[in-house]
């Protein structure tokens, strides 16, 4: 997927007291994009497309889509 470097911000948020280090996300994710090491768990900013799969994989729900940043982001077209 093209990302614009300059515009991009990272949407995805790992809840690490919530993860128990399953390995589901690091298995779904396109992009392999996600690091889980020694009970640490992390995103690799430039690999990840915010897909968001990652987030429905998650059998404890400590992966969130920042919703409140993807509204700043938006344009509103005026027509
Ligand atoms: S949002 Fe997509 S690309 Fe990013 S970490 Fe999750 S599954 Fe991978
Ligand atoms: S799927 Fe959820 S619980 Fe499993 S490693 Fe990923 S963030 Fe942690």
């Amino acid at each position: 997927m093209h990302k614009d470097k300059e515009n991009w911000k990272l949407l995805i948020e790992i809840n690490q007291d919530k993860c128990d280090f399953c390995g589901c996300c690091v298995g779904v994710c396109p992009e392999d994009a996600i690091e889980l090491k020694e009970a640490q768990i992390g995103i690799i900013e430039s690999e990840c497309t915010n897909c968001s799969k990652c987030v429905w994989s998650c059998p404890v729900e400590a992966i969130k889509f920042n919703k409140d940043e993807l509204k700043k982001q938006t344009v509103v077209m005026d027509i």
